[in-house]
């Protein structure tokens, strides 16, 4: 995802913030500014005041100075008796203090000096005062004077002087000051402006780019999101997907304390199908792979397409590692079918590797490449193989599970073979059938009985490959003996899990079209359990109408009644050992007896198994059995033992 990548939201946001930022401190600066400048400013013009404040207190000394030694007197102490009435100029100093009176109580004077200075001025009016009153009752008159005294008049003088030349100092200051706070407190307010307005307006313009980026991201991770997680030959989640998935899971897994098991699904060959049938056939085989990987699953384990020919599977609450190998065998049985596609059959194997969190890797990253490494010795081992990551397990694994990681190699190795033993017409005595028997020539196990290996075989799926092999095998035999003059009914075992199998009947209809066998040469022998199931029924009508015979197998040790016998369109009944083996015993005689009136009565044939001895032979040929099968005349053999064996037999009978 790529433009995805190369857009973060969360980058341009964090500038956006970052420009917000900015604008907040800049209009804060720009407040203090015109905050300080204002107060500057109304410093200023508290000074205009005291200005006023000063040239009220001069005028008054000047007044006093001026004014006539009784007037002073009145001026001081408030006593009218100081006063001359017919004075002139008494009006100004009226007005002046009254001036004075109203300015000062409301004069925040903080200017240290002036408040210093009219200290003084206070402080001097105080003296005089006291003096006054200190003399009072000697007379005003000499209060008066001392008030007319030089050197008070001189005091003032001074102060006058002083407070002249500060007033012209910091007049001439002022207005220059007050001017300067004006311009500078004017520019200040339009440079915030300025700059406030500007940040206003790129914060409006990133924001607004960057909602129409995430809604645009919005609706493209919407129209992504499901093929942002999928593969799209398959449909399957991808790597992604997987690593989000394991990430989770991981963290769940350290949490609890619980394991998370990777298998690692890799096609053999899959290149060479690709190669030969082109990329459309490649794809439905991935397709296929597919279908059958998540259908063989759990449904609460992740199946994802990795890349071209690999898949993955993710299971959680797996604690054994056997069931862990057992789900990685079941994946390999389910690809041992063949894949069949519009106009070919392709086989395509697997190899499965395993790692297990946490023992072979504590990230998603390292678990993959456990599970990848552990493939790849699988593959190495031999192909249809389950390897774990950690070898040791592998040593530990069951002869069950090695001969089950055997199986598939063996079967592409040819190290399955079948043995045909013969059937005897019994009125005749010639060779007329033979059954087809498998057998295992294992390169350290040596000759495997079906004993050994049908049942795991079963259980694991491999009976279906594995059964598809042995009918076109025996098909094809029996076709070539044929056309050799020896004309045999070919009888084949088929297993529960092949008759239920789906696509039994087209593998039925595959061996015998490419072996040229007619239909009625071929008898499928079915044990009594598979028939008792309710879809074999179906499966026999569809076998009786290509002609194909039907045997009962084993018959007398499962539960088929005979009245079950009549509603399943059977051809023939073949008796069980364990009745042959008890011959002459009475219980078996009587009950063998009635069974061949019994079958015949249903127009079903009777072939005996296990005859080993001349007694057993004549007594089912009494009864009238059809036909006899045992170590009396053979064992089970390979294509040439049984050649020379059919030419031995028909000399002697000739003989
Ligand atoms: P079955 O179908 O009842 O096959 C007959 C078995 O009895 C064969 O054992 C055969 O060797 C053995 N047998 C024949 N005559 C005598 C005799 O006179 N005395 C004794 N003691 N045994 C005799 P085998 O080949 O070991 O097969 C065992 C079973 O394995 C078969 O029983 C059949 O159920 C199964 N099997 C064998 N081949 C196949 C196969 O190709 N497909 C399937 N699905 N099952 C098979
Ligand atoms: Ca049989
Ligand atoms: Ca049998």
């Amino acid at each position: 995802m790529p433009i995805l990548r190369s857009f973060h939201p969360s980058l341009e946001a964090r500038i956006v913030t970052l420009i917000g930022i900015l604008a907040c401190v800049i209009v804060g600066l720009g407040i203090l500014a015109i905050h300080k400048d204002s107060s500057a400013l109304a410093a200023q013009e508290r000074l205009t005041h005291d200005d006023a404040v000063v040239a009220a207190t001069m005028r008054i000394l000047s007044d006093l100075q001026n004014a006539e030694t009784g007037q002073r007197g009145y001026l001081i102490t408030g006593d009218s008796s100081y006063l001359d009435p017919y004075a002139a100029g008494i009006g100004n100093v009226y007005q002046d203090i009254r001036r004075l009176k109203k300015l000062l109580p409301g004069t925040p004077v903080n200017r240290s000096l002036i408040h210093h200075i009219l200290l003084m001025t206070a402080a001097k009016l105080r003296e005089l005062r006291k003096t006054i009153k200190l003399r009072d009752g000697r007379g005003f008159k000499a209060a008066a004077y001392l008030v007319d005294d030089n050197q008070g008049k001189k005091d003032m003088d001074a102060l006058r002087r002083l407070l002249s030349g500060i007033r012209a100092h910091y007049r001439g200051k002022l207005k220059s000051e007050i001017a300067i706070a004006r311009g500078r407190l004017k520019s200040t307010e339009t440079l915030s402006i300025i700059f406030a307005g500007t940040l206003l307006v790129l914060l409006v313009i990133a924001w607004l780019n960057i909602r129409a980026k995430l809604r645009w991201k919005r609706r493209l991770t919407r129209s992504i999101s499901a093929r942002r997680y999928q593969m799209p030959v398959t449909g399957l989640p991808n790597h992604e997907l997987l690593m989000d998935w394991l990430v989770y899971h991981l963290n769940w897994a350290r949490r609890e304390g619980g394991k998370v098991t990777l298998l690692l699904l890799d096609l053999d060959g899959f290149e060479n199908i690709a190669g030969t049938h082109g990329d459309t056939a490649a794809d439905a085989v991935l397709r296929e792979a597919a279908l059958r990987f998540r259908t063989t699953a759990r449904s609460d384990d992740l199946v994802v397409h990795l890349g071209r020919d690999r898949f993955a599977v993710v299971m959680t609450n797996v604690a054994q590692e056997s069931d862990m190998a057992e789900m990685g065998h079941r994946m390999i049985d389910t690809m041992s079918l063949p894949v069949v596609l519009d106009e070919v059959t392709v086989s395509v194997g697997i190899s499965v590797g395993i790692s297990i969190f946490p023992e072979d890797g504590k990230n998603p990253h390292q678990l993959l490449d456990a599970a990848i490494d552990a493939a790849v010795r699988a593959k190495a081992q031999g192909r249809h193989r389950v390897a774990f990551y950690k070898a040791r397990t592998e040593t530990q694994m069951s002869t069950q599970a090695q001969l089950r990681n055997d199986f598939h190699r063996a079967l592409m190795d040819g190290e399955f073979c079948i043995h045909y033993q013969p059937i005897i017409d019994a009125k005749s005595m010639r060779l007329t059938g033979a059954e087809a028997l498998v057998r295992w020539q294992h390169p350290e196990l040596g000759m495997l009985p079906p004993a050994a290996f049908l049942l795991l075989a079963e259980r694991t799926g491999f009976i279906r490959p594995l059964g598809a092999w042995i009918l076109q095998q025996a098909c094809t035999q029996a076709e070539m003996w044929r056309q050799n003059g020896l004309e045999l009914r070919m009888s084949v075992n088929i297993s529960a899990q092949q008759c239920r199998d789906s696509t039994f009947i087209t593998e039925l209809r595959h061996a015998l079209n490419s072996s040229g066998l007619p239909h009625d040469l071929l008898e499928l022998e079915l044990t009594e359990s598979v028939l008792m199931h309710e879809d074999a029924a179906k499966v026999i009508e569809h076998l009786g109408g290509m002609g194909i015979s039907v045997a009962i197998d084993d018959f007398g040790t499962g539960y088929a009644s005979l009245g079950y016998l009549r509603r399943i369109s059977a051809h023939r009944l073949k008796v069980d050992r364990s009745f042959v083996r008890d011959i002459p015993q009475a219980s078996a005689t009587k009950l063998l007896n009635a069974l061949v009136n019994m079958a015949h009565r249903l127009e079903l044939d009777v072939t005996a198994e296990g005859i080993e001895v001349m007694e057993q032979e004549d007594y089912l040929r009494g009864i009238g059995c059809d036909a006899l099968q045992g170590f009396r005349y053979s064992r089970a053999l390979d294509v040439l033992e049984f050649e020379n064996w059919s030419r031995k037999w028909a000399a002697d009978a000739v003989a």
